[in-house]
């Protein structure tokens, strides 16, 4: 293994891999109907990176450090056959955790296990509200709270724990939501973990006043529980822990916009149809299954990723504010959170 850092000696250690654009959930902050309904063109099925060229790719991330891998989308449960998938990743020498984001509508008793089976370590699941129309009007196609809390169910009796679930905080829509989504996730061994909208994309008009900060969400969960800061348990880890002083678990809150985490961030992301992303707020991905489908070695990828790797200086959430403006204007704008995954 050869591990690399970037200009900012951030190792490469956490590959995000989309498996596909599409999503049956039309969450209004991440692919609005009004952009994402039926006129709009998703990815063909050839244009997406088959499992063994996926498999490729992290291998060769994994020499050069990669050492958890997180599959997402779009909705990566859509992709039929992904245990195939996470068996052949769990086989690659030096990946120690492979995990899951998903909105927990394809994730059944059956599959749950299936995925454990495979490889899989862990899920996370999407749930911005406890209330059911709160939650159907922002996923926007009435999917009920209570099946999502199914798959919860189904994920730990699998063994995929422990479970995480994302709540998006959002100004106006479901900040009435923080201290009913704490109620429920209190004493379930479920890590509830609220994270600020961030200005991904260029479809979902974020605007600064509609972040709920981090110091809000701590202020609101105080209002009612005692709860206390925790040491970070890794380096680069992207939430902030909080236990509740009662015992009732942890809570994760991830400030990426009042509290920028650039310094420690070692994740690449890679797009469903192989464009690598040095920077969630990324506009233009760099192609690698270009030169993978061209016949390019493994040497030759192993070299591309690495230089992209090395030049990488992307510190985009630390420089916000004058960088929103200048990207958004950008032809083509900055890449969708549906596109390369959260
Ligand atoms: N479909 C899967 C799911 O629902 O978890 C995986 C993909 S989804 C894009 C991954 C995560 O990104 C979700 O938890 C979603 O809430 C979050 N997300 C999408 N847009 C966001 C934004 N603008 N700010 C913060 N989180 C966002």
């Amino acid at each position: 293994m050869t591990a690399v850092t970037d200009t900012l000696l951030r190792p490469l250690q956490d590959l995000r891999i989309s498996l596909t654009d599409r999503c049956n959930f039309r969450c209004t902050y991440c692919m609005p109907r009004a952009l994402f309904g039926s006129e709009h063109l998703f990815l063909p099925k050839r244009e997406l990176l088959d499992f063994d060229e996926i498999e490729r790719l992290a291998r060769i991330a994994a020499g050069l450090g990669v050492r958890k891998l997180r599959l997402t989308g779009g909705e990566p449960l859509l992709r039929r056959d992904i245990d195939t998938l996470i068996g052949q990743l769990a086989a690659i020498e030096g990946i120690d955790d492979i995990c899951l984001t998903t909105n927990g509508s394809l994730l059944t008793e059956k599959r749950a296990r299936e995925l454990r089976a495979a490889g899989l370590n862990r899920v996370t699941l999407s749930l911005d509200a406890v209330d059911d129309d709160v939650f159907k009007a922002i996923n926007d196609v009435g999917y009920p709270v209570a099946k999502v809390l199914g798959a919860i169910d189904n994920a730990k009796a699998a063994g995929l724990g422990p479970v995480k679930v994302n709540c998006v905080t959002q100004r106006g829509v479901n900040e009435s939501q923080i201290l009913p989504m704490v109620e429920q996730f209190r004493h379930s061994d479920v890590v509830l973990r609220f994270i600020e909208f961030m200005d991904v994309g260029t479809s979902n008009g974020w605007r600064m006043d509609d972040v709920v900060t981090a110091r809000e969400i701590v202020d609101t969960i105080r209002s009612r529980h005692a709860i206390s800061r925790q040491p970070a348990s890794a380096p680069g880890e992207t939430a902030n822990r909080w236990l509740f002083d009662d015992g009732a678990g942890e809570i994760g809150i991830i400030a990426s916009v009042s509290q920028p985490f650039c310094g420690g961030c070692s994740r690449a992301r890679l797009s469903a149809i192989g464009e690598l992303y040095t920077c969630l707020f990324g506009v233009h991905g760099r192609d690698l299954r270009g030169p993978m489908r061209g016949g390019a070695t493994d040497d030759e990828l192993r070299e591309r990723l690495a230089g992209i790797w090395q030049a990488r200086d992307d510190r985009y959430s630390e420089q916000r504010g004058e960088q929103t403006a200048r990207r958004r204007n950008e032809a083509g704008g900055k890449v969708e959170m549906s596109y390369i995954g959260g």
